[in-house]
């Protein structure tokens, strides 16, 4: 029986990949990947390795979850070394976990190879450090999707009173009522907001605004994109020059 390496691929700039990654990846005989994969980063797999696409699109998953741990079971069989390749780090949003129960309860060896997350590079790239001292004395990254029909837990929006930085993802469609709950507890209308669309990448798009008009100003970008929240945001500025 073959090894599954989940494995964080970045979060779009290929020189994000770590060297492990790029070990197992240059090893592998299966890469099964997602969407937020950077697809240069499979030139870098054998000639004789087999990449399969099982992509997402938002919560709309082109495979099923069951589909994808059925494929890595199958591929385990026949294969020794199997890459499940995934955007950022496969344990932030990812499902990584849950894919690891899954691996252990069919007896397959797994590993985890830990990516760089869109949550800490994209916003750094971007010129905006998620902590900074006298600024924020923690961070916390939130996901933008909720289903409580699905019974997943749901934002306790009270809890985010303190200054502190909020990193969303995957919360674009969700960015008006983000800003409206922020009002709601009591944040400023001009507590800084950011949105960064496709980070990392050459396409990369930053827009800065408040929590007043960030939504008129982003909800059109592209995506992935992901949405950060305080006085951080403001050190952009000074870092550019532009204030
Ligand atoms: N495991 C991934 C996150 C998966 S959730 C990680 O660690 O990065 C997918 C969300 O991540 C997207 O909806 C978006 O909010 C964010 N994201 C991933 N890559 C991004 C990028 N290059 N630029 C902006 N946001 C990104």
């Amino acid at each position: 029986m073959g090894k599954v390496y989940l494995t964080g691929a970045g979060p779009g700039d290929i020189e994000l990949l770590t060297l492990k990654a790029l070990r197992v990846i240059r090893e592998a005989d299966v890469i099964i990947y997602d969407r937020l994969v950077n697809k240069d980063i499979l030139k870098e797999a054998k000639n004789t390795c087999e990449c399969i696409y099982v992509g997402k699109e938002n919560k709309h998953h082109i495979l099923p979850q069951s589909e994808i741990n059925n494929l890595l079971y199958e591929k385990s069989l026949i294969f020794k070394n199997i890459v499940r390749l995934k955007g950022g780090d496969s344990v932030v949003f990812g499902r990584g976990g849950e894919e690891a129960l899954f691996l252990v309860s069919k007896g397959i060896d797994f590993e985890f190879i830990p990516g760089v997350t869109s949550a800490i590079s994209v916003p750094e790239m971007a010129n905006i450090p998620i902590t900074h001292r006298g600024k924020s004395v923690s961070f916390r990254v939130v996901t933008g999707y909720e289903a409580p029909e699905k019974g997943y837990a749901q934002i306790n929006w009270e809890t985010f009173k303190q200054d502190e930085t909020i990193i969303f993802l995957m919360g674009l469609h969700q960015l008006q009522n983000i800003c409206v709950q922020l009002l709601k507890i009591g944040k400023h209308k001009k507590h800084p907001v950011a949105v960064i669309s496709r980070g990392t990448q050459d396409d990369e798009r930053v827009v800065v605004g408040t929590l007043e008009d960030i939504y008129s100003k982003a909800k059109d970008l592209p995506t992935p994109a992901l949405i950060i929240v305080g006085e951080v945001v403001g050190i952009r500025a000074l870092l550019m020059g532009e204030s």
